[in-house]
């Protein structure tokens, strides 16, 4: 009688505790409950209602002693809804325990709050360990609860409570474990599912939120039951209200293909994803926008299917409209076929090289140049692909420059012109940055200036020319007009040797036709040293010589006209040798006719003093003399051809006008320079400086 009686009840309860499971997950994953869960009482609460329930339906084994599933509810409300739910719970079935009366009052009391402890200890084991040896703990857990519901009648019970413990014992023991063991699972198995339609829920709602936001336009169409959604950007992009989207589809619009020719409804990307079972990627097509009127879209559509099936459920689109982005690409591909007109046509070679100096862009003329017909063939090669190899290594070094950083601008290199020969370029290579600023290539456009070099060259020549002839004109009218003087007075003198017969003046015309003849040889012997001069040819100084010696001969030359024109030679003589690299017949030249000029234009008891003068890097020769002296004015003349500052007497004494310009271009010929000081009535300084020779030199330091 009582084990059928135990088996129905625990039918009941079995019943109770599956709609406790239910009732349990309504509580907790119910949003507007939850407000009164706090501190879990409305699990409590639950609990403590299926307990009392537990209460109602238990069997009377003695009087005032009862078995029932109170002690499986209470500890399991204890471990999964903590020690305030535990409470409410075991307190809710205490109260009602008291209600019921009779000599079990106490101890059941006592043993649904130990029940309540146990359950509570769980809850803090769960926290603390997770689910470690969930299982184990919940038996032996239910053993101990087995024992608490038999040991406090038995303790506290009297005789009759320790009669029921007796009685009670084996299905309590077997009972309340395997309840809680059992009402566990449901428990667990619930939550996780509740727990798995939120995460549902949460990750339907995230894609929804998100195709929402999307600004690419969204279309869903289902083949199964022929429904249609769509999100905010696909009305906005097609111009159409959801509804009217949805009814669109169906209909027969136009739509057209990027060369503009019919893009028929079964080769739409839905349409083929449909059919093929294949995703349509990137589909470029033209469509009928109500305001717009035609726009572009680029189309991703993919199929949907079940799973073990092939056949797709739905198709789901997505789609951006590209209409400005094709103008701005239409833009763009005119003015690139514009500029590419123009530097096709432009005769300069023009190039662009990525940072490995491979050809990546070139004209027309610089394909030809490279011997391609093509630019396609030039791109991805190098200079040494396709040039010479006496001109790859200097592209290539500039280029390398270039790829540094370094713009070359206007830089002459020789190339090879449209047929192949070698020619002058005027090449600017500049280097190619991207917005980071880092050399990404370089630009470089060459112009053939052979043609221009060789006018140049020409224009040059002929300037050169010309001024060689103005030159010699005058030079030679210079000459002519120095020349006439003498062959006037041999002329004369020849008329006059033929008409005389006196042998005095016969022998006087004689002597001057001898000196005019001494005079023109004299003249022509200069003008042909000047001319040699002015050629840069005559003068050699590579070999140090010492000038001590030179100077002390060319004195000892001009003693004889010093002495008949009464003029005194002073010569400061040092004992160091004065060593320079020059050509010593000249520069002996240039001395005498300094100092055949200070004693000439002197007067009788005058002097020319003759002194050296040795400086870190220079010799100074200085030539003073006590003579007649210049004006500021004839000062910047007298080192011009033919220049004198008093004719006559420069005939007189047999100058040829040529002295000075000749010493100058051996003083300079030599690296030196030439000066004068002077003031009329005064003297003049004239000061000659010539470099020291190297050895000279690296003594003196
Ligand atoms: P020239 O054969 O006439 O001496 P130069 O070329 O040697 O030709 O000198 C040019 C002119 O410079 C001379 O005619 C003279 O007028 C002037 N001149 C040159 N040296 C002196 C000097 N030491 N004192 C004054 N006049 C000088």
């Amino acid at each position: 009688m009582l084990n059928s009686s135990i088996l129905i009840s625990l039918a009941q309860n079995v019943a109770l505790l599956l709609s406790l499971t239910y009732l349990y997950g309504l509580v907790l994953h119910n949003p507007r409950l939850a407000r009164f869960n706090r501190s879990h009482l409305l699990e409590g609460l639950t609990f403590g209602l299926f307990g009392v329930l537990a209460v109602m339906t238990a069997i009377e084994v003695y009087p005032g002693f009862f078995l029932d599933a109170r002690a499986i509810v209470v500890v399991v409300t204890g471990a999964f809804s903590g020690p305030v739910a535990a409470l409410l719970a075991s307190g809710m079935i205490a109260l009602y325990r008291m209600m019921l009366g009779g000599g079990g009052v106490l101890s059941g009391v006592v043993a649904v709050m130990g029940a309540a402890a146990l359950g509570t200890a769980v809850y803090y084991y769960r926290q603390r360990y997770g689910n470690r040896n969930e299982r184990a703990v919940f038996l032996i857990v239910g053993g101990i609860a087995a024992i608490n519901a038999l040991v406090w009648p038995w303790a506290i019970g009297g005789s009759v409570g320790r009669q029921f413990a007796y009685k009670a014992a084996l299905p309590m023991l077997v009972l309340v474990p395997a309840g809680i063991y059992f009402l566990r699972l449901l428990l667990s198995y619930r939550l996780r599912q509740l727990q798995m339609e939120q995460a549902l829920r949460d990750s339907e709602e995230r894609y929804r939120t998100v195709i929402a936001a999307m600004s690419e336009g969204f279309i869903y169409r289902s083949v199964e039951d022929g429904t249609v959604s769509c999100n905010a950007s696909a009305e906005t992009i097609l111009g159409l209200s959801a509804a009217q989207i949805q009814h669109w589809i169906d209909e027969n619009w136009r739509g057209l293909r990027e060369d503009g020719t019919e893009f028929a409804a079964p080769d739409r990307p839905a349409a083929v994803a449909l059919r093929t079972g294949q995703p349509q990627l990137n589909v470029t097509m033209g469509i009928q926008h109500p305001e717009k009127g035609l726009i572009w879209l680029l189309v991703n559509s993919s199929p949907l299917f079940r799973a073990g099936s092939s056949q797709p459920y739905a198709v789901m689109s997505t789609f951006t409209d590209i209409t400005e982005r094709r103008q701005a690409q239409t833009e763009l591909l005119r003015e690139r076929d514009t500029l590419r007109t123009l530097i096709d046509n432009i005769p300069d070679y023009i190039f662009i090289k990525d940072a490995q100096g491979r050809f990546v862009v070139s004209n027309a003329a610089h394909n030809q140049i490279a011997g391609v017909q093509r630019m396609d063939e030039l791109v991805g090669k190098t200079a040494f692909d396709v040039f010479p190899p006496h001109l790859a290594p200097q592209f290539n070094e500039d280029d390398q420059m270039v790829l540094q950083g370094q713009a070359l601008v206007n830089i002459e290199r020789t190339s090879i012109d449209l047929q192949g020969k070698p020619c002058f370029v005027l090449t600017t290579k500049v280097p190619l940055r991207d917005a980071a600023g880092q050399v990404v290539g370089l630009v470089g456009i060459s112009r053939n200036i052979t043609h221009r070099k060789k006018l140049e060259e020409q224009t040059l020549q002929l300037a050169a020319e010309r001024q060689r002839a103005a030159v010699l004109h005058r030079f030679i009218t210079d000459i002519s007009h120095d020349f006439r003087t003498p062959l006037s007075i041999l002329s004369t003198s020849t008329e006059l040797l033929r008409k005389h017969t006196d042998p005095d003046k016969r022998e006087k015309h004689l002597r001057r036709i001898e000196e005019q003849i001494t005079r023109v040889t004299t003249l022509l012997d200069a003008v042909v040293e000047m001319a040699d001069l002015e050629r840069n040819v005559v003068v050699r100084h590579d070999d140090p010589i010492n000038l001590q010696p030179l100077l002390t001969e060319t004195i000892k030359d001009c003693e004889p006209l010093a002495k008949n024109k009464g003029v005194k030679l002073l010569w400061q003589q040092t004992s160091m040798p004065i060593m320079v690299n020059a050509d010593a017949h000249h520069i002996r030249r240039a001395v005498h006719n300094l100092l055949e000029n200070a004693i000439q234009y002197n007067a009788a008891g005058g002097w020319v003093m003759i002194s050296t003068q040795n400086l870190a890097t220079h010799l100074v020769i200085e030539i003073r003399d006590s003579g007649i002296g210049m004006t500021e004015a004839e000062q910047q003349h007298i080192f011009e051809h033919f220049y004198r500052a008093d004719e006559a007497r420069s005939m007189d004494t047999g100058g040829t006008g040529l002295g000075l310009p000749i010493a100058r271009k051996i003083v300079e010929a030599h690296g030196g320079t030439i000066s004068v000081e002077s003031q009329p009535g005064q003297g003049s300084t004239f000061t000659v400086t010539l470099p020291l020779s190297d050895e000279r030199v690296a003594e003196a330091v």
